[in-house]
Order: C-alpha cells, then structure tokens, then sequence
C-alpha cells in the first residue's frame, strides 16, 4: 500500500445514503475524506457533521452530470491534494417506478440514466485520471448493482427473474453498461498500480428504496470501503459483493 501519507479519497453522492457511510467509514479508518455532492450546502453540512466526530473529511461541490462542475472540482483537488489515492464513483439514481413492463418505460428515463449512471461516472473518471495516476496504489471503485448482472437476470432460476426485477430495465442496463467501463478501464490500466473494481452494496435502506432493504446503511457501504481498501495485491477488473465474486 502507499507510502503516501494520509490517503485522498473522493466519494461522489456522499451527501446522504450509501455514499455518506463510505465517506464516514475510509474517514475512520484514517483516510482523508473528499466528500462531494452537486449541493454544496448538504455537503457541506454532512462534512461538518463528520468533522464534528473528530473526521477528516472536506466538502467539495461536484455534480458529475455537469463538466464545468467536474473539471472546478478536478483543479480544486489538484490546488490542495495534488493527487487522488482512490474515486469511489457511487452517485446514482433510479427514477423508473416498479410495476410497468421494459419496453413501457419511458425513453427519457433511459437517456435521465445513463446520464448520471454511466456517463457520469465516465467524465469523473477520466477528468480524475491524471490525478490518480500520481498515486502509488490508485484505488478506483464503481458503484454498480446486482440489477447490472446479465448472467442473473437471464437465469431463469435467478430471483432476478420476476417482472419486479425486469420493470427497471433502464437502471440495470446503466449498471451493466457501468460493469463493462470497469472491465475496459481495468484492461488499460492492468500495467500501472491502479485497480478498478464494480461493486454490488447490497439491498440497502436508503432513500432509493424509499427505506426499504436488507442492508443498514453501514453493511451496505462495506463491500466499497473493501474494495477502496485493497492492497496491490488485490483483483482488477472485478464484480463484487461482501467478498464473494458476482456473474457479469
Ligand atoms: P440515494 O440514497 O438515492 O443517494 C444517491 C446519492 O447520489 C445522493 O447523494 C445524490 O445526491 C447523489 N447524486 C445523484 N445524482 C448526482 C449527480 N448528478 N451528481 C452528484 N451526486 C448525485 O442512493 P443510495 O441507495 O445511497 O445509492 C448509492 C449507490 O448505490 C447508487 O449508485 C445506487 O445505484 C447503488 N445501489 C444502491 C442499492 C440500494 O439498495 N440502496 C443497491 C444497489 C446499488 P442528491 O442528494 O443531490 O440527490
């Protein structure tokens, strides 16, 4: 691991939710905490919040739909850190409702989500780049879904396999779509220190699920503060989820 001391980390979403929880969890665990949002007063408030429990956690405004929000941020870390040790791309949405057959969702909502679900996590990962690359161990992680898996969602044996789980096809499609980035980024990077991994959080209780889910908040930020966390020793280019690897 880097010798580099203490690590930059930069959650994005991390105003609330899953991302609120990572940013809390790598604060704990000593790293140096980014925590940003496309609203500077909520992410300034959750910073606050963390720094007020002893954190080093700083607030910067980014909304990854947005270039010139990407690229003030990109300059701001660049002023103040110089590099970035790990990106944990985990701002998502999910706006299709439950209940309507693929083909009757609207073609808004596909374009809505790949907006923010894919080609977001895109312009922030390659904007970032030059930074990462500074660090001796650059930890890329994205935030994907086990709704992005095909192998589950064509198994007919798959509890994936129910029209709840096939009446969000416009989410999963951007998770799957975010899957192969992972897998294409990892492939040019396989020669350098940095590692990118997907990972499924788990069905947590957050706004999303209008607080439905399996998971507290806490088990759901845990599979991407273990794969921000990994040694160089750790995989590329995989698919997760608690340790256990998941079908692409
Ligand atoms: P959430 O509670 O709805 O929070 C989503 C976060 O993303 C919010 O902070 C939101 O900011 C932020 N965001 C959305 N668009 C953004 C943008 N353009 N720029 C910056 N931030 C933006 O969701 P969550 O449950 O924590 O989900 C976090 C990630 O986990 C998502 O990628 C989701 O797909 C994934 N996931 C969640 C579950 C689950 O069961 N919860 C399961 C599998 C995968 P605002 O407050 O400004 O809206």
């Amino acid at each position: 691991m880097s010798k580099q001391s203490p690590r930059v980390a930069l959650i994005t979403g991390a105003n609330r939710g899953i991302g609120l929880e990572i940013a809390r969890q790598l604060a704990v665990k000593g790293l140096r905490v980014l925590l940003s949002g496309r609203d500077l007063d909520a992410v300034t408030e959750a910073a606050t919040a963390l720094r007020s429990s002893g954190l080093d956690v700083e607030p910067l405004e980014l909304d990854t739909t947005r270039a010139d929000s990407v690229n003030a941020a990109v300059k701001t870390v660049d002023d103040v850190h110089g590099r970035l040790d790990v990106l944990v791309n985990n701002a998502g949405i999910r706006i299709e409702a439950y209940g309507r057959n693929p083909s009757e969702q609207p073609l808004h909502q596909w374009r809505e989500t790949f907006e923010t679900n894919l080609f977001g996590v895109v312009e922030v990962t390659n904007a970032f780049l030059p930074l990462i690359r500074r660090s001796e161990a650059g930890r890329i992680v994205n935030v994907s879904s086990l709704l992005g898996s095909l192998g589950m969602h064509s198994n007919p044996k798959s509890y994936l396999y129910t029209p709840t789980f096939k009446s969000l096809p416009a989410y999963s499609a951007s998770k799957t779509a975010l899957n192969s980035w992972t897998v294409h980024l990892g492939y040019e990077l396989r020669d350098t220190p940095i590692k990118v991994n997907s990972v499924h959080p788990g069905y947590t209780r957050t706004d999303m699920n209008e607080g439905a889910g399996d998971l507290e908040v806490a088990e759901g930020a845990a599979t991407s503060v273990a794969m921000a966390l990994i040694g160089d020793d750790g995989p590329t280019s995989s698919y997760v989820h608690m340790g256990e690897v998941l079908p692409w």
